[in-house]
């Protein structure tokens, strides 16, 4: 016996032994030759994963909604136009971070489960001028996955920023943010990068840092202003020394770490693992006759499946069962559903016994808890998937 449970909820995940153990390090300096070293290569190594050669990454102390912060805030002015595309309750965090930078807000959103048309986003950017619009990769409330694509080459049409969060997404879906245009996309540690919670790490594109050098008004915040971390990052980029707060010099080391790992195996056939464990999970819970909240298979995440519960089974008790398997699920988060569905986290190290025996829990809570179904048909169906 392990003696812990397996972690499946959709961030914080299980990490590598090799990230955790860089964690258990004796701390060195903030400025020490070495850490300088795995600042500067952590850097290096983020640009390959977010496919942005030209991009400026940040890392910083702080959770993925300092990332959110930090986007907007060194972006946008008191007054700017920016509109937020929602699919679920990150979106709705969104407006309110831009709110209270002073933005005037437009939220566009639609029917839980499904995407903004790329019509309806059209129709909105074509209204006034929109210095910024953000887009949830995916929406960890509901699973939903946006393509954020051709919602950035809209906006690059009209003239406006585009930011994505990419916190449930990054390292686990397809992102190519130089190629796609993106503006700005983040995520913060403890999901598909494969590092213990604290870290906020975005890359801002060309575009984004001559806004933000063009700004009239000083930004609105002090800790995540980038006139304070731009040139510490381009300090420990060339090797040297800088302060200006005292970076988590163990949570970087794990960074360095689990950056090289996402590299060695290759960032297509990382998506390509997440998109056939994704797959051999949802198909699992339709061979059960579950529905998941994605109103379609196209617009469901790789990274986590957010399923309801079967008709007449509270919700507690199937959680509470699950664990008794020594295993962690998430219950909802979307308010208007909140009690009507689970979530399972598939992303970063993942592996095909860790999906497996997660579908055995829920076939096994699901039996407790009186709901009739062929034993084994969920596990029969992912193997299948995950055997081809
Ligand atoms: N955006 C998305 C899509 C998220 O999933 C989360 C966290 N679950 C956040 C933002 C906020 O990140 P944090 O909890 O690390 O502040």
């Amino acid at each position: 016996m392990k003696g812990r449970k397996l972690l499946m909820i959709p961030g914080p995940i299980e990490f590598e032994p090799k990230v955790l153990q860089a964690l258990a390090t004796p701390t060195d300096s903030h400025v020490s030759p070495n850490f300088i070293n795995t600042f500067g290569n952590s850097i290096e190594l983020m640009r390959k994963v977010w496919q942005s050669p030209k991009g400026q990454p940040f890392i910083m102390a702080g959770s993925g909604t300092l990332a959110m912060d930090m986007a907007v805030v060194n972006l946008i002015e008191p007054n700017d136009n920016v509109l937020v595309i929602s699919t679920g309750y990150f979106g709705e965090r969104y407006a309110d971070i831009c709110k209270r930078y002073e933005a005037n807000v437009t939220i566009l959103t639609t029917k839980v489960g499904d995407t903004v048309s790329l019509n309806d986003i059209e129709k909105e950017l074509s209204t006034k001028n929109y210095k910024l619009l953000t887009i949830t990769h995916v929406d960890t409330s509901t699973g939903v996955l946006v393509n954020p694509q051709p919602i950035a080459k809209l906006a690059k049409k009209y003239n406006t920023l585009s930011v994505l969060d990419g916190v449930c997404s990054v390292a686990g879906e397809e992102i190519k943010q130089d190629e796609w245009e993106l503006d700005v996309v983040f995520t913060a540690s403890q999901k598909a990068i494969g590092v213990p919670p604290g870290l906020a790490l975005l890359v801002a594109s060309e575009k984004a840092i001559e806004t933000f050098k063009n700004r009239k008004t000083p930004v609105s915040n002090y800790y995540a202003d980038f006139t304070n971390w731009l040139p510490i990052m381009n300090s420990y980029e060339k090797r040297q020394a800088s302060y200006f707060g005292t970076p988590p010099v163990n949570l970087i080391a794990a960074l360095e770490v689990s950056l090289q790992h996402i590299v060695n195996e290759g960032i297509n056939n990382r998506i390509v693992r997440h998109k056939k464990i994704a797959t051999a999970f949802r198909e699992a819970m339709f061979a059960l006759s579950l529905k998941i909240l994605p109103i379609s298979i196209d617009i469901s995440a790789n990274t986590l499946t957010a399923t309801f519960f079967p008709e007449n089974i509270n919700g507690n008790d199937f959680l509470s069962e699950i664990s008794k398997n020594d295993i962690i699920l998430a219950g909802g988060l979307l308010p208007s559903h909140k009690t009507q569905y689970f979530r399972v986290g598939h992303m970063g190290s993942v592996n095909t016994n860790d999906i497996i025996a997660t579908i055995a829990a829920v076939e096994n809570s699901l039996s407790k808890n009186g709901y009739s179904f062929e034993t084994g048909i969920g596990v029969k169906t992912a193997l299948k998937i995950l055997g081809s």
